[in-house]
């Protein structure tokens, strides 16, 4: 009995650890998850608005974020007869490499090459620069400012880096996107919209169950990163899909 004594205030600490936990967690929840800003009608209706653009812009972090985030929106741009100019900021070099590919580099922009011509992507821009360091320097700015100049696009596609979705966080993403915006602000009047992908408040949606199976397809040409395999993406999709009664949609949060 004696023994049994010192256990019992362990074990409600035990339970207040557990409790905190869940409320922390309830909380992110709360605060993290995806939840639409406009009734669903209106962000399909902004869907709509967005795939009349004739020429589109999309800055990203590394090989497969593209296809991720966006690969259905730029798909659907592509049968429109839309000209879908893309920047991968960096090879994604310090990513995985289930292939055990000796020039990792090389072969994760040959994968990306791959899930462009899947899509239809018009041109890849693939920059080169250093994983996890894809924001530090003066040259993915001047490479944006030049591109950007040259396409004239009429919608420009970035992450998110104020109201990120969870549940993954990537300095190279919020990181690029912040250049891409800086630079997008000054433009002034006239400016194309921004939409935002990987964002928790979205309020435009474009539905793209037509080609769901062409994005994973391209998802999986990433076979270093992924193994040749979509994963977890359709399920992910269709629960965005969900938000606005269709069976599989891309949101984003659009900047005027
Ligand atoms: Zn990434």
């Amino acid at each position: 009995m004696t023994r049994l004594l010192p256990r019992r205030p362990q074990r409600r600490r035990g339970l207040l650890w557990l409790l905190s936990g869940l409320l922390l967690i309830g909380g992110l929840y709360t605060v993290f998850r995806v939840q639409l800003s406009v009734p669903p009608a209106r962000a399909l209706a902004a869907g709509h608005d967005l795939l009349t653009m004739r020429r589109v812009l999309a800055v990203v972090a590394h090989p497969d974020d593209l296809e991720w985030y966006l690969g259905g929106t730029l798909r659907r741009l592509t049968e429109q007869g839309a000209r879908v100019v893309v920047i991968v900021a960096t090879d994604g070099e310090k990513g995985p490499n289930r292939t055990g590919a000796t020039d990792l580099a090389a072969t994760r922009r040959a994968e990306q090459a791959a899930a462009g011509r899947v899509l239809g992507y018009t041109r890849i821009y693939s920059l080169g620069l250093p994983d996890r360091g894809a924001s530090q320097g003066p040259r993915l700015l001047a490479e944006v400012q030049r591109i950007y100049a040259q396409e004239q696009p009429q919608a420009v596609f970035v992450f998110d880096p104020a109201l990120p979705a969870l549940p993954y966080l990537h300095p190279d993403h919020q990181g690029s996107a912040r250049i891409v915006l800086d630079f997008w602000k000054n433009l002034g009047a006239g400016r194309p919209p921004v939409y935002l992908f990987q964002t928790r408040r979205p309020d435009v949606a474009v539905d793209i169950s037509s080609v769901i199976d062409l994005k994973a397809r391209a998802l999986a040409q990433h076979v270093t990163q992924n193994g040749g395999s979509a994963g977890m993406m359709p399920r992910l999709f269709a629960g965005d899909g969900r938000q606005v009664g269709v069976s599989y949609a891309e949101l984003f949060r659009q900047l005027r």
